[in-house]
């Protein structure tokens, strides 16, 4: 929420040493200096902001080196000479240098030609008016704002608009597009409309955009407050389509003699949205996002029960390499994390039933190990009934499940369970070498135990292996 602040409250936020050896620095050298961007927007929305932005009207790369000189030995500079830029680290204090440039941008590319320029050509490059207020830290104009496109009238009417021609701010940069989103979900802001429109007339170009900055500006959608929002936005623009078929394939009600299912898109944020509330896992959150990605490619109709969309949590979990290696997000153990979850979400809903068994329990346990915690609150998000005393009822059951899961993992200790005999045990006991009979009789010894045949303990677990592998024609060594 945009704070009205004045000029005693804004020197607060730039009142610390950091601050006025800038100031000192960039009056010895008869240069004026600007703190810049995010930093300032987020003082008026009295957001914290750690980064600080600060350009020159005239070169970056001096005034940074200065200032790294104030601060002393503690300080750190890292100077990136191709790009008029530096670095001051001290501490957790982190400051960007960059001196006043004007942009022109070619067709193919979002690399600018740059040029040395002023503070208002500077204020030009940036992306939207609320990201352009500087305020000034020259000695005599300490605190100074300027803010040449209305950045705060901006900021008060909660708007995100381009200070130029959107049509040439998004063609220019087109990652600027998803950036409008990113903000408008993060900050709870809305787009100007003419800002909008250009976003559906450039949409296209987010193709010269990197997989690795659109996957940034998406986790951030996904980490933001209410993330419907920025994923509406993304729809409604046509940019969702392009960067994210498989969830743009989710929208939509199919009708068969009076019968439609429910909008896989608006549940599937709605359940993002209620899981949101109660975690900021990003990966928790990727699966709620994609936990019904298997639906269109399940979706079937069937006369005796109408639309049904059987093993969409299957076919969904093999679906999701293939969206992460395409958006360039980790295929790493947070992949294989967001595919079990997945996977497993049908799971929970299975042992509702008075009469499921013990077995059917522990074999949860084990399969979501110290993930069932993150499962079951996505399970319960998953409730997104309109009818209240359904979602009582649905809860409820939770509960019942949640209650099991608790009583048997205390009895059993499945949770994190390796079966008690080894596979180098079986090796060595029938002078075997690494092979599928091995497989074969440590699986029969862990669903034993899963199923309840045997208790989780060695003497049982060996005794049940030697049984086992006689009737396999297997004698000891
Ligand atoms: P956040 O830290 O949440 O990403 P921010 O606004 O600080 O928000 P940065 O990416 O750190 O974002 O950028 C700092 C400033 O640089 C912005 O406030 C904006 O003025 C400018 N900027 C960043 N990216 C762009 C861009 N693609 N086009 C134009 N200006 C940009």
């Amino acid at each position: 929420m945009y704070i009205d602040l004045d000029k005693e409250e804004i020197l607060k936020h730039i009142s610390s040493r950091a601050f006025h050896l800038v100031s000192e620095a960039a009056d010895e050298l008869k240069v004026e200096a600007y703190v810049i961007g995010g930093y300032v927007r987020d003082i008026y929305l009295g957001r914290p902001s750690k980064d600080i932005d600060i350009v020159a009207v005239g070169s970056g790369i001096e005034l940074a080196t200065a200032v790294a000189k104030k601060l002393g030995k503690a300080s750190r500079l890292s100077v990136f000479k191709n790009f008029g830029t530096a670095q001051v680290k001290s501490g957790d204090l982190e400051i960007e240098f960059v001196g006043a440039r004007k942009e022109s941008y070619q067709r193919d590319s979002r690399k600018p030609i740059v040029e040395d320029g002023t503070l208002e050509d500077d204020q030009n490059r940036r992306d939207f008016t609320i990201n352009a207020l500087a305020l000034c830290l020259n000695k005599g104009r300490y605190g100074e704002l300027a803010d040449p496109f209305n950045g705060l009238q901006d900021m008060e009417n909660l708007t995100i608009c381009t200070p130029l021609d959107p049509d040439i701010t998004f063609s220019d940069d087109p990652l600027r597009m998803m950036r409008a989103i990113r903000f408008a979900s993060q900050l709870g802001f809305f787009i100007n409309p003419d800002t909008f429109d250009a976003i559906l007339r450039n949409k296209e170009r987010i193709h010269i955009i990197s997989k690795e900055r659109i996957a940034d500006e998406l986790n951030k959608i996904i980490l933001s407050p209410k993330p419907s929002v920025g994923f509406q936005l993304l729809d409604s623009s046509g940019l969702l389509s392009i960067i994210f078929p498989e969830l743009s394939a989710l929208k939509g009600v199919e009708t068969k003699d009076g019968i439609g299912h429910k909008d896989n898109l608006a549940h599937t944020l709605m359940v993002l949205d209620r899981l949101s509330r109660h975690t900021c896992d990003l990966w928790l959150r990727w699966a709620a996002l994609l936990h019904d990605i298997g639906k269109p490619a399940t979706k079937r109709w069937d006369n005796r029960l109408g639309w049904t969309f059987h093993n969409h949590n299957f076919v969904g979990d093999k679906m999701i390499s293939g969206i992460f290696r395409r958006m360039k997000l980790p295929m790493n153990e947070k992949m294989k994390y967001v595919r079990k979850l997945v996977n497993l979400h049908m799971r929970p809903i299975n042992l509702v039933d008075e009469d499921v068994t013990d077995s059917a329990v522990r074999r949860l346990l084990f399969d979501a190990g110290d993930d069932i915690d993150d499962l079951m609150m996505l399970c319960e998000a998953d409730i997104t009934s309109k009818n209240p005393e359904k979602v009582r009822r649905y809860l409820n059951n939770f509960r019942l499940v949640r209650e099991k899961l608790a009583d048997i993992e205390e009895k059993d200790r499945v949770r994190n369970f390796q079966p008690p005999v080894s596979g180098e045990e079986i090796m060595e006991t029938f002078g075997l070498p690494p092979s599928q009979p091995v497989g074969v009789i440590k699986e029969a010894i862990k669903n034993a135990i899963l199923d309840g045949v045997i208790p989780n303990e060695y003497e049982e677990a060996r005794r049940f292996m030697l049984e086992k592998a006689k009737t396999m024609g297997l004698k000891p060594f």
